[in-house]
């Protein structure tokens, strides 16, 4: 399935409309799905190099893999030059994967010890047959020299190398078959400093060469900003904005990337860069909320009308409280506690008062708050853990805990943002912040 030769750079190769990648819970009992990829929508172009960032575990191998079909999709399509991969099957799709292959991050373990690297780089030319034996020796050899190393090489073993030179084996291996498509799954991060830079270069240069279109998946931000053209930023099996990388970084649109762009460490220390720290970690992907995916952690979540002059402080004690009985009703149904519950006997959760004190011991709480607090104590000893979710959500919850957030076309770069506050009536998500990062360094 090469590419018509009609086609041209930067027209759309890969259409990703509403995909989906959930793992089956499995165990004896059962258990929630884990939302890896939980419906994602976006292009890729022919030519470019799209990046795709995130924090680990955010779902960005899973898509990897399941757009070149690694991994079977649980809804959703792949449009590859206007065919639906999903829905492709045995010789199919056997003749599909040709056009599409993938770099994984951990040279040491993606390369078969047992096999020499002749036979590593010509086993994807086996399997598919491509031309005489004699001559898929010849293409191997080929690409020995492409990706810098030396036609001896064809019989020593993985092992006998370093991690820079595997990770040009595997870069080897993957163009093989002459692919259009290369996903780069985080493929310097196991590298070197100095290694990495020779592997990117080594990258860019196959790119012009033989016109690929890349996906190149990394945690490492700075690595992206320069070797992509566009860049999606995923959170929680979702894609929070995608946009230019310039503007993207520049600019973020989005609450998560301007998180994630200020945890990027400041290579030169007495530079001064504000920053708000992101609280806790992300929610379980078998669990993940309700409205959108990054409203636990949201530094600029939309708060009720009547709360928005409330202490900042105070506030977010309210949202840890929230986050603690959320994260309870997740991981407490331990069997035991579920089989105590049942019981009517007393479980973990009696230690409210414990917690209360933790959370507002030293901070003033306003009489109006308090109120609320002692509601949501009350429901959590008489063991009805749910109805204090739902009276703290009820108080205190807004738009962003409730509904999904949609894409907005934002800035006159084109970039997609799912937020709530990008609706005209709420303030932009990067003005908030700004303010907020303003507020947080004067208190330093
Ligand atoms: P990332 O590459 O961003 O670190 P992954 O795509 O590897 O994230 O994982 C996304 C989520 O899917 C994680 O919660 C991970 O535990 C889960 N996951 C990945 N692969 C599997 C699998 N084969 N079976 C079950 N869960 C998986
Ligand atoms: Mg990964």
């Amino acid at each position: 399935m090469q590419s018509t030769t009609s086609s041209q750079p930067g027209e759309t190769l890969i259409e990703v409309r509403d995909l989906k990648k959930y793992y089956d819970g499995g165990g004896l009992f059962g258990g929630d799905p884990v939302k890896a990829v939980d419906g994602v929508n976006f292009d890729i172009n022919r030519g470019e190099t799209l990046g795709l960032v995130g924090e680990s575990g955010c779902g960005k191998s899973t898509l990897g893999r399941t757009l070149i079909q690694l991994e079977e999709a649980t809804d959703g399509e792949v449009l590859f030059d206007g065919t639906d991969a999903t829905t492709l099957s045995g010789s199919e799709l056997k003749q599909w994967r040709r056009n599409s292959q993938m770099v994984f991050q951990d040279p040491e373990s993606s390369l078969n010890d047992r096999m020499t690297i002749g036979e590593i780089i010509q086993e994807p030319l086996d399997v598919h047959e491509v031309g005489s034996p004699r001559e898929r020796r010849e293409k191997v050899k080929e690409l020995l020299d492409t990706v810098g190393l030396r036609p001896e090489h064809y019989y020593r073993y993985p092992h006998q190398f370093s991690g820079g030179q595997r990770q040009r084996i595997g870069i080897a291996r993957a163009l093989a078959l002459e692919p259009e498509f290369i996903v780069l799954d985080e493929p310097v991060s196991a590298l070197d400093v100095s290694v990495q830079a020779k592997i990117l270069n080594l990258l860019e240069d196959l790119q012009e060469e033989f016109g690929l279109t890349y996906l190149f998946i990394a945690h490492d931000l700075s690595v992206v900003r320069h070797i992509c053209d566009r860049v999606a930023v995923m959170y929680l099996g979702n894609i929070m904005e995608l946009g230019p990388a310039e503007a993207l970084f520049d600019d973020p649109a989005n609450p998560y990337t301007h998180a994630l762009l200020s945890a990027i460490p400041e290579p030169d220390p007495t530079a001064e860069r504000d920053r708000i720290t992101l609280r806790g970690t992300p929610p379980s992907p078998r669990d993940p909320p309700s409205g959108c995916p990054f409203s636990t952690r949201c530094p600029v979540k939309i708060r009720p009308e009547e709360y928005r002059d409330l202490d900042d402080e105070l506030w977010l004690r309210i949202e840890i409280l929230r986050e603690v009985l959320r994260e309870r009703s997740r991981a407490e149904k331990s069997l035991s506690d579920r089989a105590r519950e049942l019981l009517g006997m007393e479980t973990r959760f009696s230690d409210i008062t414990e917690i209360h004190q933790e959370l507002f011991g030293d901070v003033e709480v306003p009489s109006r708050i308090q109120t609320h607090i002692d509601e949501v104590e009350q429901y959590v000893q008489a063991n009805k853990d749910s109805e204090a979710r739902q009276y703290l959500l009820e108080e205190f919850g807004s738009e962003c805990d409730v509904d999904q957030p949609e894409h907005h076309v934002v800035g006159e770069t084109g970039r997609a943002s799912l937020c709530h506050r990008h609706k005209s009536e709420h303030e932009e998500p990067g003005v908030v912040y700004e303010e907020k990062v303003r507020q947080t360094s004067q208190l330093d």
